[in-house]
């Protein structure tokens, strides 16, 4: 059983041509044995290794490995956040049901009870919380923080001499007693 003439290098043989995209007359260019290894498409004369005529409804399969490569669809890695926007809303929400043209502005001044509307002039909008004896906590957009309130005039009374002016500063430590103050100028 001898091969067809035309096999044999530099004899002519049908190829699928990925260039042309169809199968073409290619020249052998190489072979083993009487396998076809490399042929040159006589259409473009693009030389590449004989994979053999392709049917037409194979024409798929040389389709098919296009799925590994990245396709135009793949955008850029910016996938949207709706985690962030969830608690964003949630607290949003929280303040809808509320009247912030009511808000309390804040000071350690003030008193606040729970639910109460606070506006903070760093930490904006919140709500209390939890109230302590002279602390509040208050839920804003970012944290929650824990903040003195209820402190009457305390707040403008930067020193204790100042707010007792007939007290003694709290209780002096033994031997400093007879002493003279640090802050005692001299004569
Ligand atoms: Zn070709």
């Amino acid at each position: 059983m001898n091969p067809p003439s035309a096999i044999r290098v530099g004899g002519e043989v049908d190829a699928h041509c990925n260039k042309c995209d169809m199968n073409l007359a290619h020249t052998i260019l190489a072979m083993v044995g009487t396998a076809i290894k490399r042929v040159q498409c006589n259409t473009c004369h693009s030389q590449h290794m004989f994979r053999g005529a392709q049917p037409l409804q194979k024409a798929t399969s040389f389709a098919a490995p296009r799925k590994s490569s990245p396709s135009s669809s793949s955008g850029p890695a910016r996938p949207r956040t709706p985690k962030a926007e969830v608690v964003v809303i949630g607290f949003d929400e929280l303040l809808k049901g509320k009247d912030l043209t009511k808000a309390k502005k804040y000071s350690i001044r003030e008193t606040y009870k729970v639910d109460e509307v606070i506006d903070h002039p760093t930490f904006g909008f919140g709500i209390v919380s939890a109230v302590r004896v002279d602390k509040v906590d208050i839920t804003f957009k970012a944290d929650v923080k824990t903040l003195v309130h209820g402190k009457g005039d305390v707040a403008q009374k930067p020193s204790f001499n100042q707010l007792h002016p007939g007290a003694k500063p709290a209780a002096p430590a033994e031997g400093e007693a007879a002493a003279p103050t640090p802050e005692t100028p001299e004569s």
